[in-house]
């Protein structure tokens, strides 16, 4: 991310003012515009590329309640009040996002979903969730087969979960926030003066009160604060024609390493094995690669047979964010507290972008602290 000295406005420059200048137009920051647009703040939301042209219109649209971690794993890493309040978040979080598709009339499905286990040991961390998780109050269904007939080993269901159809639940927020939008604008500089912060961007410069970076895996390259914090990782997906109905839930397996989903018009959504070639897809190019598309085709023929001569209509990569405890970071930074951030949800950002945005709300308005995803926890002299 650098601009030459002969594409860059004067400096000085500025053509708008804005009380918040939100960059990133994926849905953590469409959803951030629209809650501001309520408040009735001047809000300028300037996006490198197009509305959810990063992770958001790239993922496979699974509403998961959760995160990758099964509830056993999440409990030996974050112990188990922490993990209850994760959990929980993603309960609140779900209903949130099926309330925005459902009022903005964009595609949302409750179809319920299955985590299901490839290997023995999975199957035993399941089996080991589903009971814990009912303890700590939460719904989990148990399979002590693979529900789809499909050579899995188990699975832990999930009625209340779903899908939804991430690109068009953005641009709806958007529309609906009244917020100005530049796309085709990357922010080059974010300059700290007296009278705001100055957000250099191609096309055009804002002074704002208030900055929010909704950037997502792209933050290290314009704040160096990030650099030890945030990896990208790429997902790759495929989507076949459409075909005869073979599944109803969405689906999660592989410790999470792959997904898939049929959508109402019989398309199978299928991504993963990112784990197949971990240093290749720790990059921002959204290209896909044989490796693993060749994968994701021998995962569909074991799986799904009768689909083996289903064309492969598209194929297609994301950029993912993660972080080194694998939770989202909320924050400003230390250097400029008008400078605040909310990002990296390490691949759950349809489970958990909204919760998360409405912690930033919360902290940026006196009445939180950014609670366990406050970034201060991994780095405390950069942030508060
Ligand atoms: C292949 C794949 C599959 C996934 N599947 C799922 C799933 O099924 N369920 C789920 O919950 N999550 C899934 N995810 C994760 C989910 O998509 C993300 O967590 C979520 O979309 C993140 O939203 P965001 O708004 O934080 O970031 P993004 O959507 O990545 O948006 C960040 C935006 O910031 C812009 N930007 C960055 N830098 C700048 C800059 N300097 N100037 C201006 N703009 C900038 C980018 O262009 C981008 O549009 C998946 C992700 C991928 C890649």
């Amino acid at each position: 991310m650098s601009v030459g000295l002969w594409q860059a406005p004067q400096p000085g420059d500025h053509d708008t003012h804005a009380d918040v200048a939100i960059i990133g137009a994926g849905i953590i920051g469409a959803y951030l515009a629209l809650r501001l647009g309520e408040r009735g703040r001047r809000t300028v939301v300037l996006e490198a590329r197009h509305v959810a042209g990063g992770a958001t219109g790239r993922n496979a649209g699974l509403l998961l309640t959760g995160v990758a971690h099964s509830y056993v794993a999440a409990l030996q890493l974050y112990g188990r009040a922490a993990t209850r309040e994760l959990w929980s978040i993603t309960v609140r979080n779900r209903e949130a996002m099926i309330g925005w598709a459902t009022r903005l009339g964009t595609p949302v499905r409750r179809c319920g979903s299955y985590i299901l286990a490839c290997t023995a040991r999975q199957a035993e961390e399941l089996r080991a969730s589903a009971a814990l998780m009912r303890e700590d109050g939460f719904q989990a269904e148990w399979f002590d087969h693979d529900p789809l007939g499909r050579g899995f080993l188990c699975a832990l269901g999930n009625p209340q979960d779903g899908a939804i159809q991430p690109a068009l639940l953005t641009a709806a927020m958007i529309r609906q926030s009244g917020a100005q939008v530049r796309e085709a604008s990357e922010v080059y500089a974010l300059e700290s003066q007296a009278d705001g912060v100055l957000v250099r961007a191609r096309g055009g410069a804002v002074l704002a009160q208030q900055v929010i970076l909704a950037t997502n895996a792209w933050t290290p390259l314009l704040v160096p604060e990030f650099a030890e914090l945030i990896v990208p990782g790429r997902g790759q997906v495929l989507a076949t024609a459409p075909a005869p109905r073979v599944l109803e839930r969405v689906c999660y397996c592989d410790d999470g390493f792959e997904y898939f989903q049929q959508l109402p018009d019989g398309r199978l959504v299928l991504g993963g094995y990112r784990n197949l070639a971990f240093e290749q897809e720790r990059t921002y190019a959204d290209h896909t690669t044989p490796l693993i598309q060749d994968a994701l085709e021998e995962f569909l023929r074991r799986h799904f047979p009768e689909l083996a001569d289903t064309p492969i209509e598209r194929r297609w990569a994301g950029t993912m964010a993660f972080t080194p405890d694998s939770l989202p970071l909320i924050g400003r930074l230390r250097r400029d507290e008008r400078i605040a951030f909310v990002m990296a949800c390490n691949g759950h950002g349809l489970g958990l972008g909204i919760t998360v945005a409405d912690e930033l709300l919360r902290l940026l308005e006196g009445t939180g602290d950014g609670g366990m995803f406050a970034a201060r926890r991994l780095m405390q002299e950069a942030f508060l």
